[in-house]
């Protein structure tokens, strides 16, 4: 199987944090907080994504029907983010411009200051230049205070990456 384009995904339950960073690195990801074994098999067939769970029967019963699936044996967000890089080559870098709505999916747009006045605070306005909004949910967002803790996590799971790249995943 092969992928015109950016790989896609549906994440299974339980593994909503990993769902939010794939959106926030732009990629296209289904995650339902209930949802069944089979339309998770399904949505993944129609669809082409990959499925990203913890469960390894449900990795069993998705690769017998050809379809591709990451089984994410490790814990921390950083280990788990490398892995799938390492599985099917996401980038580890956030561009807001590329961002999709950690909470909905959604694509972001990136819009003039005076489009969100009435929407972020004062002091968010007065130290900010650059807004993204949610097309569907409209969901203002900016590089704020939580933007260092982003980078850093990145920072650290692209070292892992580099890790296992030069020394096999196993080390
Ligand atoms: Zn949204």
């Amino acid at each position: 199987m092969y992928f015109m384009g950016e790989p896609v995904f549906i994440v299974d339950t339980m593994l909503g944090r990993v769902a939010r960073w794939l959106r926030m690195l732009g990629y296209d990801t289904l995650y339902y907080k209930r949802i069944d074994d089979w339309r998770i098999l399904k949505i993944a067939e129609e669809e082409n994504r990959i499925i990203i769970t913890r469960d390894r029967s449900l990795c069993n019963r998705a690769l017998k029907r050809k379809l591709r699936c990451i089984l994410l044996e490790h814990d921390t967000i950083e280990e788990r983010l490398a892995f799938i890089a390492y599985k099917v080559g996401i980038r580890l870098f956030i561009d807001l411009d590329r961002s999709r709505c950690p909470v909905c999916n959604g694509e972001l747009v990136r819009v003039s200051k005076d489009k969100v006045v009435d929407k972020v605070p004062k002091r968010v306005l007065e130290k900010h230049e650059d807004f993204w909004v949610c097309r569907r949910c409209g969901k203002v967002y900016w590089l704020g205070m939580h933007w260092r803790g982003i980078e850093e996590t990145l920072r650290k799971s692209r070292a892992i990456l580099s890790k296992w790249k030069e020394r096999g995943l196993r080390v």
